[in-house]
């Protein structure tokens, strides 16, 4: 298998005219995210600063209600900080209206979930060729690149099947070729593995490492320390802080 270089150079210039090539990719300065009010207010997550360059790869490990899954989505563009600052490859998105953020999502960001979240009515090559329906991509090319992504993956052979004829770890894969599809700046995955297999979630995992050695950048939120020690850089949050941020130990010389 192999991978193409995803850079995102057009998605770049579109966000801002005037970047420089160093910045990173995610910076987060101080920003909190705070659900309900008085006696039910939550601090989900609690004055985080975090700095994430382009071609990393991170995982984001916690206790279950550490607040992973809300930093996701603001680094996601799902969700915005209720204060705190948030600039995506150099652009302040902390502050941006629903429709902007959407359309700033959609063009940078690529999302693996658990529970793969494929439209069942779809088939494989349908689901993949989904996100480049809004992007201007004439039709045929968009066939080619869904198939030349699902082949990535390995799945060259399953282009016209519907995600209930795939195993978990080839619906996971199809997920996969959905999320990099439109060459994303990142790609974040909430518990890419949480639903499958030893041996699929192994796939997965090479499949992430391939990605990430083709230059993509990457955030996975994993529970396994097993999973985030293919990752190069593990954060871990705890109660809405970051606790630590260390060199994964596959990072370091063996
Ligand atoms: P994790 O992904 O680490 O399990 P979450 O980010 O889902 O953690 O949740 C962090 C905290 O915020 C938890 O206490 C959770 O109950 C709370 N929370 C998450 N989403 C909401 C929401 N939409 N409304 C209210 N509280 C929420
Ligand atoms: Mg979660």
């Amino acid at each position: 298998m192999t991978v193409s270089a995803h850079a995102n150079h057009a998605q770049t210039s579109e966000m801002n005219g005037a970047i420089a090539p160093t910045q990173p990719v995610v910076a987060l300065n101080e920003i909190s995210r705070v659900y309900g009010t008085g006696e039910a207010m939550v601090r989900a997550c609690d004055r985080m600063s975090l700095t994430i360059q382009r071609g990393e790869y991170c995982a984001i490990m916690g206790e279950s209600g550490s607040g992973k899954t809300t930093l996701m989505n603001i680094i996601g563009c799902l969700d915005r900080p209720s204060s705190g600052r948030y600039r995506l490859n150099g652009v302040d998105v902390s502050q941006l209206g629903k429709n902007r953020l959407a359309r700033i999502r959609n063009q940078n960001i690529g999302f693996v979930f658990q529970r793969y979240e494929l439209l069942n009515s779809l088939t494989a090559l349908e689901n993949v060729i989904l996100p480049m329906m809004y992007t201007g991509i004439g039709r045929s090319q968009r066939r080619q690149l869904a198939a030349d992504a699902l082949g990535r993956m390995g799945l060259g052979h399953r282009l016209d099947k519907r995600p209930p004829q795939l195993s978990g770890g080839q619906q996971q894969r199809v997920a996969i070729a959905r999320a990099i599809v439109n060459r994303p700046l990142i790609l974040l995955a909430d518990e890419p593995t949480g639903a499958l297999d030893t041996h699929s979630a192994e796939a997965v995992m090479e499949i992430f490492a391939e990605l990430h050695q083709a230059g993509i950048t990457i955030v996975m939120v994993t529970h396994s320390h097993e999973v985030a020690c293919y990752s190069k850089r593990i954060i871990q949050v705890s109660d809405g802080r970051i606790l630590h941020d260390r060199v994964s130990p596959a990072a370091l010389p063996q």
